[in-house]
């Protein structure tokens, strides 16, 4: 089943008088959502019992949690001291998301830095391998792993780059496609059904069909410049984009059941439900 749902605690949250995460799991059930995604940007701080307790109540309301691991992780890193650093952090995030009864971690690739990006990328993708081992000794083979397509160009992880990430694991390898951050990294690409659907089939053809269907989405409006993404936007903008309704049709005309969450600045549940509700026009 397709699922949507915002990133993180919105204002209209806040404003009903609500703080905690755990109270979020009936609001956004109330609203009609079906997920949550959990950031760790700053560090995975959260205690193991916290953790079990709110995941305990986001199962009770149906509501699936994913979580986002530390944005400073950065896995093509020259140090390596850092690196195991970062797969530390991988690991922790995962033992969190087990905590939560969640299955999807996304992550962000990282930084070449000053190093020349295809060596950056080579690199990169020995440390990739050495999370995948230590994911499965740490008995994490089942939860799935998304590497995001980042909005920076001097970011790695651009969509072949997430691609190449994505063949080396195994089925729990997913890509989380930002199709936000793949538009202000190249200055706004997606205008018609056309534009999404350039990158879906890409998709199908790089990671097949089976990691296509469920793949992870980020989706908000995002201001950018020559270098890519600026500032996450709402669904107000009529300026930057992209528009959700093109991706909509394509989810529903290729029949795909991904994971969408909105993050959007501060209206990312109204904004979920924004396009939940135009894809259900779409899928009847
Ligand atoms: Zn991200």
């Amino acid at each position: 089943m397709i699922k949507f749902g915002p990133s993180g605690l919105c204002e209209q949250f806040a404003q009903s008088g609500l703080s905690h995460t755990k109270d979020a799991a009936a609001w956004l059930n109330k609203l009609g959502l079906d997920c949550f995604e959990y950031s760790f940007g700053r560090g995975v701080q959260i205690k193991s019992a916290t953790a079990k307790d709110i995941g305990e109540e986001f199962a009770r309301q149906g509501i699936e949690m994913s979580v986002h691991a530390p944005y400073f992780i950065n896995l093509a890193t020259q140090d390596e001291e850092k690196a195991n650093n970062n797969h530390r952090y991988i690991m922790d995030s995962l033992a969190a998301l087990r905590d939560f009864g969640g299955k999807r971690c996304v992550f962000h690739p990282g930084s070449p830095l000053k190093a020349d990006r295809k060596d950056a990328m080579n690199l990169l993708l020995q440390r990739f391998e050495k999370v995948l081992v230590l994911k499965e000794e740490l008995g994490f083979k089942d939860l799935l792993l998304c590497p995001e397509t980042m909005g920076k160009k001097a970011q790695l992880g651009d969509l072949e780059e997430v691609i190449s990430m994505c063949r080396i694991g195994d089925d729990s390898i997913v890509p989380c496609i930002d199709f936000g951050h793949l538009n202000s990294r190249d200055c706004g690409i997606y205008h018609t059904k056309d534009d999404y659907e350039r990158t879906v089939d890409r998709l199908l053809e790089g990671v097949g069909e089976k990691k296509t269907d469920k793949m992870h989405v980020h989706f908000s409006k995002i201001q950018y410049t020559a270098n890519g993404e600026l500032r996450h936007l709402t669904f107000d903008d009529e300026i930057y984009g992209p528009e959700f309704q093109p991706l909509m049709e394509v989810f529903a005309e290729y029949k795909l059941n991904p994971y969408i969450v909105c993050e959007s600045a501060g209206t990312q549940t109204r904004d979920a439900l924004a396009m939940k509700k135009y894809y259900s026009t779409l899928s009847k």
